[in-house]
């Protein structure tokens, strides 16, 4: 007999799992399957999809581990604390980091148990729609549900004639799993993955080169921040990053890898050790039976929504990194929630203006709403208030004045359009100004707003007060 559920989520990565939890919450009963094992040492599907597994958990541990070892190196000093014969355990980095997937893979198991959200493990797909409800397999099982929640994420690109071993040449997975710091390390594409991978192994002592096909450094960034990252990431930090490259040719051997290459320089050819390809990722609709039941895919590979993620189909959402939008972790989970919402007919809505975007690199780079460039080239009245760190009390005692916060506002309504940092702790800060465009605040409301002292955050305030020209420590 076939199991019946009011709800059953296609994959448990963060868009799923919390869509689950949620659905649950609300009273439907609900399951989600997940096929993918990862490191799973008994190879039983694992909960946490990409994010927790192989994405946002795992590379920020890492970018801890390495920025504590830099600090060891190259900071500890200017306090007066001096270390010596200062080393890194690699095997012992890469264990503390697979400890904390698992205990996060772990607790969402424990959440589905507290809600009564049922796991089934397997490879979820569409057999049919019978009687409006839909008829789907999981693993070799038949399961019923009245509405399907489709969150399958995404994977990494990769490029043709470009092999992923998973020994020299590595994608996002690999690249999170190197056992020994590689001498030299290339990477293809200057995006997120590149730039905190690269920034990891830079800090560990590889000497880091980044191939990116772009003529334009972090276009999708404010380019006040982009200008001011490039020179810290290539002068400061010494990372080779070369843009508007076409890749021509790679090829391994004993020696390691060996990559050729065009820009305007003509041709070129450079060896490393180890290669990881981080070009962007794919949306995972293959393998769920879409044609079968019709559901619309675009030429991207993405399921096609409208706003409250609703596809094609009667009863059939999709969600997360599967859909149009950025592929982000955060993106996901409001979408998983909306969708539970609008299922039991509550007013479900994500604000796609306020989806915060963070780099965690040292310094961090994060930034919510419109850029300068985008507001200019829309014609869009603005003005801007940007203050750096520089003369911040916190910021001096940190040591790390570095960066600045930059506020846009509408020139006639003052209300926030955009704000971007470029700092350290760049990734918290960001949140004061997502919740400002959330409740549609002016500059003048942060202006107006006390800011703990010493604090970072006293650079939003100031940089908010700067939008009238009235900042009081710049
Ligand atoms: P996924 O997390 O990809 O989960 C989908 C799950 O569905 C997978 O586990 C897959 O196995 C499963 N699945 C697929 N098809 C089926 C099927 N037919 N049946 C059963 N199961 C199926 N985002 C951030 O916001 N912040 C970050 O710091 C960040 N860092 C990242 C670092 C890296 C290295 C990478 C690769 C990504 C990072 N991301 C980050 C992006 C983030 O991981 C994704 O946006 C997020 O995981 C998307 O969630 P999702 O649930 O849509 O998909
Ligand atoms: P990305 O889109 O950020 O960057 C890929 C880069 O590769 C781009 O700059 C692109 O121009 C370049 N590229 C593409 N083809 C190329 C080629 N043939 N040769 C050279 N360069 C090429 O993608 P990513 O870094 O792989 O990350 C994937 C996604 O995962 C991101 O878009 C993001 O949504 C998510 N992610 C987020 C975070 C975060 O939030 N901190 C961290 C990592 C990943």
């Amino acid at each position: 007999m076939a199991q019946e559920f009011d709800v059953l989520v296609i994959g448990g990565g963060p868009a799923g799992y919390v869509a689950a939890i949620r659905a649950a919450q609300l009273g439907l009963k609900t399951a989600c399957c997940e096929s993918n094992a990862y490191a799973d040492p008994k190879g039983q599907p694992r909960l946490g999809g990409t994010c927790l597994n192989v994405g946002c958990i795992p590379s920020k541990a890492l970018l801890h581990s390495s920025e504590l070892y830099n600090h060891a190196n190259h900071a500890f000093i200017m306090h007066g604390i001096k270390v010596e014969n200062v080393s890194i355990d690699v095997p012992s980095m890469i264990r503390r980091k697979d400890n904390i997937v698992t205990q996060l893979v772990t607790g969402i198991k424990g959440l589905f148990k507290k809600y009564k959200v049922t796991f089934l493990p397997g490879h979820g797909s569409f057999t049919a729609e019978v009687d409006g409800m839909w008829k789907m397999t999981v693993g070799e099982e038949e399961v019923i549900a009245k509405h399907v929640i489709v969150a399958t994420g995404s994977r990494a690109r990769h490029l043709p004639g470009i092999p992923v071993d998973g020994k020299l040449i590595v994608d996002n997975e690999g690249a999170l799993q190197i056992d020994a710091v590689p001498k030299r390390l290339g990477v293809i594409g200057a995006g997120v993955i590149g730039l905190e991978m690269g920034s990891v192994w830079k800090r560990l002592g590889s000497d880091v080169t980044i191939l990116e096909a772009l003529p334009d450094f972090l276009g999708a960034a404010d380019q006040a921040v982009a200008k001011e990252a490039w020179k810290i990431f290539t002068n400061k930090q010494g990372m080779n990053v070369h843009l508007g490259v076409q890749i021509k040719e790679v090829t391994t051997s004993a020696d390691g890898v060996t990559v050729r290459y065009e820009n305007d320089e003509g041709d070129q050819q450079v060896q490393f050790d180890k290669l990881v390809v981080a070009v962007g990722r794919v949306p995972n609709t293959d393998g769920i039976n879409a044609a079968a039941v019709g559901l619309s895919i675009d030429e991207r590979g993405r399921i096609v929504v409208d706003e409250h993620c609703s596809t094609n189909l009667h009863n059939v959402w999709a969600v997360g990194d599967v859909v149009r939008g950025p592929m982000l972790a955060h993106k996901g989970m409001e979408e998983g929630v909306m969708v539970a919402e609008c299922i039991v007919g509550q007013a479900g809505h994500v604000n796609y203006d306020a989806i915060p975007w963070v780099i965690y690199t040292h310094p961090e780079i994060a930034w919510v709403g419109k850029t300068e460039q985008e507001l200019k080239a829309a014609g869009i009245p603005y003005k801007p208030g940007q203050v750096p760190f520089l003369a911040n009390g916190r910021a001096l005692g940190q040591g790390d004045t570095t960066g600045f916060v930059k506020v846009l506002a509408h020139a006639e309504t003052d209300q926030i359009l955009g704000v971007h940092v470029l700092g350290t702790n760049a990734s918290e800060l960001i949140a004061e100004a997502v919740l400002a465009i959330e409740f549609g605040a002016s500059s003048e409301d942060i202006a107006r707003t006390s800011h703990a002292h010493p604090t970072l955050s006293e650079v939003m305030h100031e940089a908010a007060l700067a939008v009238e020209k009235r900042s009081l420590h710049f």
